[in-house]
């Protein structure tokens, strides 16, 4: 049997469920399909829950675009919810003059991307917020937080439902193909069915490109690689050094081995970059020797002994090793031809701070 739906989002993660939330609100009825037994069970519960302010990014590209505008949708949004959150603020600070010249080139992109409040700092400044940090120039940013990513996901399901949007568990997408009247998409699991769905949206995290590759009529071409990037977290015992997030200089492939708090006010440091074959979620203790070196750049007094192996995430990446950064990609009707489909790709950092304004294009693309 066929059933039919106006709009399928393939993927509970944060982007996923901000996708469909958009367009339950647009009027639309929607189903959430998620393969997991539960919601944001990927990438979206395992990374720095940090509201991102957007200097880093290239100016123009979509994740500056979407970090900048994201992070003010996503704080109206949270605080309308009564979603947990704070705005710690964040430094980004400089251990030496090279360092001191990049941190320079941020604050210019930064500037360039409109993010809100930037500052210079000198390090005695900063030492002035931040008594335990060795630093000699600072960057601060006060539109920089943390939240707390599953109470936004559970909001942001709440706001389906009560739209009339479903989500349905357990039910993995093998596939599909475009037809007459939409694109139909054989899910499995369970209960196995056919869907006709006018709007396909994959929003599967890791999954997106092997789900990509298995639409019939995508052309190969529209489905870029993925190279898998874990970043692993280790976490502070004992005394907390920092009131406010405090960043490196980054480093390739990452933001550098920063500290940062969840809302119950546990300190963790990283993550680091590691490129694997294979998604594996383990912290390997020994990978700690690499974060004491880097953490007492900016923090000497780190005790020996005080970090423990947290949790590690995985970041989808397009690019492998040793290449450019990539954007975001969300590849739609006009680039890759099948009516309906949007394929989500490389939604790495900063994807929690620009979720509510990648729904917001991808609505646009498929109203
Ligand atoms: C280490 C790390 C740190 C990060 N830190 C931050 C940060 O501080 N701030 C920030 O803004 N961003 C951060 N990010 C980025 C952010 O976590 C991601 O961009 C975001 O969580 C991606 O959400 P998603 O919905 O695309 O993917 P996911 O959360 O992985 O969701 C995809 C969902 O699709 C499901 N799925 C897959 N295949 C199928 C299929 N065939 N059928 C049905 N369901 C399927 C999966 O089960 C999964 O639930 C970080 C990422 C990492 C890895």
């Amino acid at each position: 049997m066929t059933d039919r739906v106006d709009c399928a989002v393939i993927g509970a993660g944060v982007i996923g469920l901000a996708v469909a939330r958009a367009m339950a609100l647009a009027g639309l009825e929607v189903v959430v399909l998620e393969s997991a037994d539960a919601i944001g069970t990927g990438t979206s519960s395992r990374n720095s829950e940090v509201i991102h302010a957007g200097m880093y990014y290239p100016n123009d590209s979509l994740k500056a675009r979407f970090c900048v505008e994201g992070n003010g949708l996503l704080r109206e949004f949270l605080a309308a919810h009564g979603v947990a959150h704070a705005m710690t603020g964040k430094l980004i600070v400089a251990a030496d003059e090279a360092e001191e010249q990049r941190l320079a080139g941020i604050f210019d992109n930064g500037q360039a991307n409109g993010v809100v409040g930037l500052e210079q700092m000198s390090g005695s400044r900063a030492r002035a917020m931040e008594p335990e940090l060795r630093c000699c120039a600072a960057l601060w940013s006060p539109s920089t937080g943390i939240l707390d990513t599953h109470g936004y996901m559970l909001a942001l399901l709440g706001d389906i439902e009560s739209h009339g949007g479903a989500l349905a568990l357990k039910s993995p997408v093998q596939g599909g193909r475009a037809g007459e009247n939409g694109i139909l998409l054989d899910v499995g699991g369970t209960e196995p069915c056919r869907l006709e769905c006018r709007r396909v949206i994959n929003a599967a995290g890791l999954g997106a490109q092997r789900l990509a590759a298995a639409i019939a009529g995508l052309p190969a071409e529209r489905v870029p690689p993925l190279h898998l990037c874990k970043g692993n977290y280790f976490l502070l015992s004992g005394r907390r050094p920092f009131s406010h997030l405090v960043y490196p200089v980054p480093e390739a492939g990452g933001l550098g081995v920063h500290f940062t708090l969840d809302l119950g006010g546990q300190g963790r440091f990283g993550p680091d970059v590691e490129w694997v074959e294979r998604e594996s979620y383990e912290v390997d203790a020994s990978r700690g020797d690499r974060f004491y070196a880097s953490i007492r750049r900016y923090w000497p007094g780190l005790p020996d002994g005080a970090l423990r192996p947290g949790y590690a995430g995985v970041r989808p990446k397009i690019q492998g090793p040793g290449q450019a950064a990539c954007d975001f990609v969300i590849d739609g009707p006009d680039d890759h031809g099948i009516p309906g489909l949007v394929n989500l790709f490389g939604i790495e950092s900063p994807g929690i701070t620009a979720s509510l304004a990648i729904a917001r294009h991808v609505s646009e693309i498929l109203p």
